[in-house]
């Protein structure tokens, strides 16, 4: 099953260039995202963090293709990770990035990292954890890390994208649970607007 797995997986994504202007509609984007999460965030995932894996998923299923596009390109991928905060892993942790993938371009340009912290699990609507993970997707999709300096206007600047894709609910919801809630919690809090991480 493994070995079916990672043929399909070598099939995919040689077939589907993940370079192309823009994605052919009629290819199967679950499956994709299945296969790239499988590299981006783990084999282990789905099973160790099942609902961060399904916000995740669930983020990259439904995003706008030329984002879509952008985030999952492996020349500049952006890779997942749980961020461990109790236990004894709290000091030290590890993630394995697979790569059976086509990868002679993998990594060309670097890679991009999102965290997620383990107590996201303890949530129990997904859509908040996914209004999250889409925030983060943002940042990356407008550029921001590779600005010089953060800006207050960056995170209304992600949380507008977001919007503008589609997902003011899933927004709204991750505001609502995730948000800061009193000075100190942001550099960014203020009375008109919540900011998320
Ligand atoms: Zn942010």
């Amino acid at each position: 099953m493994k070995i079916f797995s990672l043929f399909l997986a070598v099939i995919l994504f040689s077939s589907c260039s993940l370079n192309q202007k823009s994605i052919n509609r009629s290819f199967n984007r679950s499956l994709y995202v299945a296969n790239y999460l499988n590299f981006a965030f783990g084999y282990n995932a789905k099973a160790d963090f099942p609902k961060i894996y399904q916000a995740v998923f669930a983020s990259l299923n439904e995003i706008p293709d030329d984002v879509l596009e952008k985030v999952t390109n492996t020349r500049h991928p952006v890779l997942f990770t749980v961020n461990i905060t109790t236990g004894i892993a709290r000091w030290a942790n590890s993630s394995e990035v697979n790569l059976a993938i086509n990868s002679e371009h993998v990594f060309q340009n670097g890679f991009y990292l999102i965290k997620l912290a383990d107590e996201l699990e303890n949530t129990s609507d997904t859509e908040a954890i996914e209004g999250i993970v889409l925030h983060e997707l943002a940042h990356n999709y407008l550029d921001h890390l590779k600005k010089q300096k953060f800006s207050c206007d960056m995170e209304r600047e992600a949380n507008r994208e977001v919007k503008k894709w589609g997902f003011e609910e899933k927004f709204l919801k991750a505001k609502k649970m995730f948000g800061s809630k009193e000075r100190g919690d942001s550099p960014c809090h203020d009375q008109t607007a919540t900011s998320l991480p």
